[in-house]
Parts: C-alpha cells; structure tokens; sequence
C-alpha cells in the first residue's frame, strides 16, 4: 500500500450542546486537518494520485466548512453534531465521493482542534 498524506486548515465555530466540558458553549477553534489516501497501483507517472486533484477536492470541501457555524450546516444535527470526530468522518465521506478512481480510498482523516487534541475517523473498508 502507497499512502499519501496532505493538510489543510479552517476555522468555525460549534457547540456541542449536553457535552460537559469546554465546547458546550458556543466558541470557535482553528481545525486543522490532515487527510490520508491509500491505494496499491500506481499510474505510469509513478504516483498514486496527483497531489494537486486531492488538494482541490479537499479545499471544496474545507470551503464549505471554513468561518460557518458548523451546526447551522445541512450534514450536521443534534444526532450527528460537530465535533471533532464527526467532521473527521463528514470529510472521508465527502472526499471519497469526490475520488473517482475506485483504486484509492481515503484511509484516514485527522480534525486537529487544538495543538494537542485531535480526533481520527478510519474507515473500516480499507
Ligand atoms: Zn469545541
């Protein structure tokens, strides 16, 4: 398996309301986010797949986050809110409707919400 990694980063606000703790209440963090792909074949250049395709794939995705207020947005809800680990999982699912090539598959998302604290989504199909 060829894994490639890139990163990117926005920022928003959320509340994850009946958490007790720190994001009860409505605040914002700077996430970053790093984004894995896997596959096995390479194509005649060498490469898995392009690094700039993934980037634009994910920078629409980062764009549909970056300074919202995640909860006011359509994907997310009371049953599925915000948080670091469902937006790690939103955007594995949305990056990998946006992969075409069926040989690759994104093998891992990191939502970062402060320098020490990060949550990973993995996909159990890989
Ligand atoms: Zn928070």
């Amino acid at each position: 398996m060829y894994e490639l990694k890139i990163v990117s980063q926005f920022a928003a606000a959320h509340q994850l309301r009946g958490f007790e703790g720190g994001c009860e209440n409505l605040h914002g963090h700077n996430w970053k986010i790093e984004v894995c792909v896997a596959g096995k074949a390479l194509n005649p250049a060498g490469v898995l797949i392009d690094f700039g395709e993934l980037k634009q794939h994910l920078s629409e995705i980062i764009d549909m986050l970056d300074h919202k207020f995640l909860n006011e947005l359509e994907y997310f809800n009371d049953s599925y809110p915000p948080s670091s680990e469902n937006i790690a999982h939103y955007i594995t699912e949305a990056l990998q409707t946006k992969i075409k090539d069926p040989g690759i598959m994104v093998s891992r998302v990191t939502a970062w919400e402060s320098e020490n604290a990060c949550a990973t989504y993995i996909p159990n199909n890989i």
